[in-house]
């Protein structure tokens, strides 16, 4: 007998339940059909939006693609899914994908870790935040936290730290003799040198976003409801709306080389970037009544947006963490091997370096 599930409304661990349970009374002769659904009406009951079918079917098909276990040399992304032998679109689906998702470099990142993370649940997981923003969350802690000091300079021994730099403009100093290093990868070599090694397999991605207002959600018009769109050809391959909220607010991201390209530019070039890739959507000419513009790349304080492993970067986040003489310790989302990019993998990295520090 064959059971179908579809998995957008089934909770996965509801389902093996069911589906072990069925096996056992069958004795075995259960089979389980996973699709990701066709009518939108029984989908709208459980009120679940869907994409549509066929760009449905693909991503769920582009995902496949990396999940299972990963075997053999380790290979970049890229070289990994020329081997697949899948479908055009399925393959350019999953390296936007990696680009957007990662901020990765197709040809640069180890096709290792990309399957394990895709494996390990981590994509379309929900992610929960604090109400009012993560300010709340330092609040909650009763520790000073001194703001607006930016370190330029770090000098060692063992069990003694000096720090230098500047509070709001004007040189400022301090000593410690262990500290928690959490700078982002791509300013870490330049205020330590003692973890080149571990630099060496990961990289920072650039990642670029334009928030648009529009006087209308133009969009809704063709598409209601719809959380993304996607346009893989342009300049900004992705956008999202702000729902369940409607407001005429429109989102491009650009991740990995498509960043690249993009990084240094005008915050108006970049807006007329993200229009063109608007238009290739929705052909017309609107204009909008507001933008944000934010280039991670191009931040002096974070030189990218998160980390990813290079080719053969196995062991390279637990080899950044490692602390150095019992005196510099390391934290920071690239140095999580089970959460590495996301905040949830920032706050373990920092639980974890202050107990190996205590
Ligand atoms: C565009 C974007 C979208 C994201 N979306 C999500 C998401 O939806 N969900 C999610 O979980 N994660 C998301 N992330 C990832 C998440 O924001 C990061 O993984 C997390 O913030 C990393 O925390 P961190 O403490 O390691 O580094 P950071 O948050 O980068 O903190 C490092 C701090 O060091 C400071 N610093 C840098 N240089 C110096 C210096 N010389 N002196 C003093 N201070 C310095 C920086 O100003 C910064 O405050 C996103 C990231 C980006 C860029």
């Amino acid at each position: 007998m064959f059971g179908t599930v579809h998995a957008p409304l089934f909770n996965p661990v509801i389902a093996a339940k069911e589906m072990v349970t069925a096996d056992h009374v069958g004795e075995g002769r259960f089979g389980l059909n996973i699709v990701v659904g066709w009518n939108e009406g029984e989908f709208q009951m459980f009120g679940v939006k869907q994409r549509d079918h066929e760009t449905r079917y693909e991503f769920a098909q582009a995902q496949r693609v990396a999940r299972g276990k990963f075997t053999g040399r380790d290979v970049s992304f890229d070289v990994f899914l020329k081997k697949k032998r899948v479908p055009r679109l399925t393959r350019t689906l999953a390296t936007m994908m990696v680009q957007g998702f990662d901020a990765a470099d197709p040809r640069k990142a180890s096709a290792r870790e990309i399957v394990e993370e895709w494996t390990g649940g981590g994509l379309g997981a929900s992610q929960p935040r604090p109400w009012g923003g993560y300010a709340s969350l330092l609040e909650s802690l009763a520790v000073p936290v001194q703001l607006q000091t930016v370190v330029t300079r770090t000098h060692w021994q063992r069990h003694s730290v000096h720090v230098e730099g500047l509070l709001r403009g004007e040189p400022w100093r301090a000593w410690a003799p262990r500290v928690v290093i959490t700078v982002p990868i791509g300013v870490l070599p330049s205020l330590v040198k003692e973890k080149r090694a571990a630099l060496s397999k990961l990289e920072s991605g650039p990642v670029i976003r334009v928030a648009l207002a529009f006087r209308e959600a133009f969009w809704e018009k063709r598409h209601p409801g719809v959380a993304f769109f996607h346009s893989p050809e342009a300049p900004f391959p992705t956008f999202w709306t702000p729902l369940p909220m409607h407001a005429p607010l429109l989102t491009a991201w650009a991740g990995g080389p498509k960043a690249a390209r993009l990084t240094g530019k005008r915050p108006e070039a970049l807006v007329g970037e993200a229009l063109r890739s608007v238009r290739a959507l929705f052909p017309g000419d609107e204009q909008p009544s507001a933008y944000l513009v934010y280039d991670w790349q191009a931040d002096p304080y974070a030189r990218g947006g998160y980390s990813y492993v290079l080719v053969g970067g196995e062991g390279a986040r637990e080899e950044l963490a490692r602390p150095v003489m019992d005196t510099l310790y390391f934290a920071g989302e690239a140095t999580d091997a089970e959460e590495a990019g996301t905040v949830a993998g920032a706050l373990r990295s920092g639980q974890r370096a202050a107990r190996e520090m205590l």
